[in-house]
């Protein structure tokens, strides 16, 4: 992805630089040839070129582009997952995950950790963003999904003939989890998202409470992967699902829903990140039932809210990181809503705004690996930022509207905001 050439000043606006420190009033952020040279009180600020670009923050916010933690570019705001594998072709598909991926950057954020991608989409659209052929996210990519057969993603019976072949590698054994691990690694994920256990959304099948993977799949997944230096994440909601994929060496947790004390110390003691993605359970509860969503399937989604922001809320509390990310994608929950993931944190599960931006800018980062370089606002790093016309310590939810954003920066380059559009 190219950078910017040149200096661009950043000024009267709020500093809030992703590390969790206090807002600097008064801010100013220098920019050269795409990196940060300077953040901090414009009255520190070094001496700059009168030639270089002066862009007014017009006492709003500066800040780190966001990081979309759990991100689905090819989940196309379907009404139930089957739809994933039948309702479009591949190419189809590949044209609306890019339109995802230029809308998520819209919306501000820069960068996003897919969390599982239709057919090998994701791979290729990352490598499209990074030559600047297309508008996104640096992405970090993910392929098809590996989960255990009868398992969460394999609740169609035979005769429907429906495999999921385009989302989900289905696997019986740690042996096939090795062999799924090892195609995914020769088409070029970079992350294997994996199902350990169930979930409130096909409670006929496969509860949230009960296993989808074994103990053994689990940890031949991440030997493998390891040994490709690939990472391993997982839809895990079931307190022993979560103690599995702990064990087996998982690098993050999707949900981390039902953690009980000794899933919380063995987190804490490895450092495991968590992304929750809690918007999309109430989302879930508010309007699944405009889209056929069953009773039952509403009141597991609550349990899930519940147990889920409990769960986060003592991640945090006890010194764990979480990231931030929505899971969107769904009828219910679509594309461009992303930073209702934020206000709800604030509003729901009781976080700080400055928590909730940490989360969603430095821990992000540090999920995609990518922590040395964005993330936060502080020399050295690559200027990917947002300038947002509000205070979002006064109110998060002003995140949500992206005609706020005065400008999306992605080192040093403004691809969208107001000032993109003049
Ligand atoms: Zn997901």
């Amino acid at each position: 992805m190219i950078t910017a050439a040149g200096t661009t000043l950043i000024f009267n606006g709020s500093l809030v630089d992703g590390t969790g420190s206090p807002a600097v009033a008064n801010a100013a952020v220098v920019v050269q040839d795409g990196h940060i040279q300077y953040a901090g009180p414009e009255k520190a600020a070094p001496e700059i070129s009168p030639n270089a670009r002066r862009i007014d923050a017009l006492g709003g916010t500066i800040m780190p582009g966001l990081v979309e933690a759990h991100y689905h570019p090819t989940y196309f705001n379907v009404a139930e997952l089957a739809d994933l594998d039948i309702k479009y072709s591949v190419e189809y598909v590949t044209l609306l995950a890019a339109a995802n991926a230029k809308l998520v950057l819209e919306c501000g954020y820069t960068s996003a950790r897919s969390g599982g991608s239709l057919h090998n989409i994701d791979v290729w659209l990352k490598k499209a963003i990074e030559e600047d052929l297309h508008l996104g996210p640096r992405l970090s990519a993910s392929g098809r999904e590996i989960c255990g057969a009868g398992g969460l993603m394999d609740w169609n019976p035979e005769h429907l003939k429906l495999g999921m072949e385009g989302l989900i590698l289905l696997i019986n054994g740690p042996e096939e989890g090795r062999k799924a691990v090892r195609k995914l690694v020769k088409d070029g994920v970079e992350w294997i998202k994996t199902y350990p256990t169930g979930d409130a959304a096909a409670p006929d099948s496969a509860d949230h409470h009960t296993l989808c993977m074994t103990y053994e799949e689990m940890a031949a997944v991440v030997s493998e992967a390891h040994n490709y230096k690939r990472k391993v994440t997982g839809h895990c909601r079931a307190t022993q699902g979560i103690k599995n994929a702990l064990l087996a060496g998982f690098d993050s947790l999707e949900h981390g829903t039902f953690i009980d004390d000794e899933g919380l110390e063995m987190l804490l003691k490895r450092d495991v990140p968590v992304v929750p993605a809690l918007q999309f359970e109430w989302a879930s509860i508010e309007y699944g039932p405009n889209f056929g969503m069953s009773q039952a399937v509403v009141d597991g989604h609550k349990e899930t809210l519940e147990g889920g922001a409990e769960s986060a809320r003592r991640i945090l509390r006890a010194g764990g990181r979480l990231g931030m990310g929505g899971d969107y994608g769904f009828a219910w929950n679509p594309h461009g809503d992303y930073a209702k993931e934020l206000s709800f944190f604030v509003k729901h599960v009781g976080l700080t705004p400055l928590e909730v931006i940490t989360c969603a800018t430095r821990t992000g980062a540090e999920i995609m690996g990518r922590s040395h370089e964005f993330g936060t606002v502080e020399a050295g790093k690559l200027a990917d930022l947002l300038i947002v016309d509000g205070d979002v310590l006064d109110d998060i939810s002003i995140l949500e509207n992206r005609s706020n954003f005065i400008a999306v920066i992605q080192g040093g380059v403004i691809k969208a905001g107001r000032l993109k559009s003049i």
